[in-house]
């Protein structure tokens, strides 16, 4: 049999400035592309295996995974296959088919897609809406009262610690303290933070934080970053009753390969980089306050932000879109001739879009991009 053209081969980051926030953060470096190659082949990790991969020496698996619990002030990590994955074992390993979880209202569909795999139900933590669509940590109160006034208890809190559609960033701390009181343990979704800015889960007091490395953390993946805290260690952890060895929630071993050593190869710079965080922030609201002089261009979520994701509602785009031959498309095809992408085709009355990684002149660059184009057709 003959297959047909796959058409693998993309420049796309390589000749372009990629706004799309989703890929800013899973750059790998140099060191990382050197883990890619080296190994490449399936199981290349196995190599020196006595059983379970958290204990993997050469490479240093287990090494990793200690200097990635002091990174994130957590007592034990595990590797996963994404943040989605990890959201689900802690659900599988904590919660009855039937419990009740609680969530914020800007949560991603990951985590009620791991929640109905785990056939719970969700209960939502509504947020402040239009414009700010802020996630206000006494809402958790509010709801876990009204609970308790049914009589029910949820098993679980989730906090979307940064959220993907608003780039808001929310008070863990706070919904932390509410869960202790409360006696609920809280996991914390850290795709959007962690691996861009420093994370301590102790600090935030989060029982459990998820990471994604292909999103934030200059890994290839699909590979994903679980934060245990020592109380649920033995419970999320528990060993296999026919394989001694090997941990249940893990499915004896979970991301292996490539995934996993371009995350290890990235971790001394994703270290260097949430560094750097403060800087991050300041560039993004610069690049937001040169986007609203404008005028006809609003971000979104909480202001000023406090991420890089940020959105903006954009109804002088859609203005010209009105006018133009190609509708829709003429802002993806004006930011393509000027070698910027991704924002998604045809799409003008909103936005999302990230510079984290950028340097200030290619900031300035796409913010001049964006002012030409508007200079250069009629509304
Ligand atoms: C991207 C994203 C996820 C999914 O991450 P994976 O590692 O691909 O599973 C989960 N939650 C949020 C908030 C995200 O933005």
């Amino acid at each position: 049999m003959e297959c047909q053209d796959y058409a693998l081969n993309r420049t796309l980051e390589r000749d372009n400035l990629n706004l799309n926030p989703l890929q800013r953060g899973g750059f790998l470096p140099l060191e990382a592309r050197k883990a890619l190659y080296e190994f490449s082949d399936g199981y290349s990790v196995c190599d020196y295996c006595a059983g379970r991969l958290d204990e993997v020496k050469k490479p240093s698996v287990a090494g990793f995974l200690d200097d990635m619990a002091r990174f994130l002030n957590v007592d034990a990590v595990r590797t996963v296959h994404g943040a989605r994955e990890g959201k689900y074992a802690v659900m599988h390993a904590i919660c009855q088919p039937g419990d009740t979880i609680l969530v914020d209202g800007n949560a991603h569909y990951t985590t009620h897609l791991a929640a109905e795999r785990n056939q719970l139900n969700i209960v939502e933590v509504p947020s402040s809406g239009h414009p700010e669509y802020e996630v206000q940590p006494e809402g958790y109160r509010e709801v876990l009262d009204e609970l308790q006034d049914r009589g029910e208890e949820p098993s679980l809190l989730l906090l979307t610690h940064v959220d993907g559609d608003y780039g808001n960033l929310t008070d863990s701390r706070a919904v932390g303290k509410i869960a202790r009181q409360y006696g609920i343990p809280l996991l914390l979704n850290c795709a959007y933070s962690m691996g861009r800015m420093p994370i301590d889960a102790k600090k935030l007091k989060a029982d459990f934080v998820v990471g994604s490395g292909h999103k934030s953390m200059a890994a290839s993946g699909p590979i994903g970053v679980l934060g245990i805290k020592e109380e649920w260690v033995d419970k999320v952890l528990q060993r296999s009753s026919s394989h001694p060895v090997k941990e249940v929630e893990m499915l004896g071993c979970t991301s292996r390969g490539a995934p996993l050593t371009t995350l290890m190869a990235s971790l001394p710079h994703v270290i260097e980089r949430v560094g750097n965080w403060d800087e991050e922030v300041k560039k993004t609201r610069k690049f937001v306050a040169m986007m609203e002089e404008m005028g006809g261009i609003n971000q979104i979520g909480i202001k000023p932000t406090k991420h890089d994701l940020v959105r903006f509602e954009t109804p002088i785009f859609h203005r010209i879109a009105e006018n133009h031959q190609r509708k829709g498309f003429f802002l993806y095809e004006e930011l393509k001739k000027r070698n910027i992408v991704g924002i998604k085709r045809g799409q003008t009355q909103w936005f999302k879009c990230s510079v984290y990684g950028f340097s200030t002149e290619q900031v300035d660059y796409i913010a001049h991009s964006f002012q030409k184009i508007i200079k250069e057709h009629p509304q």
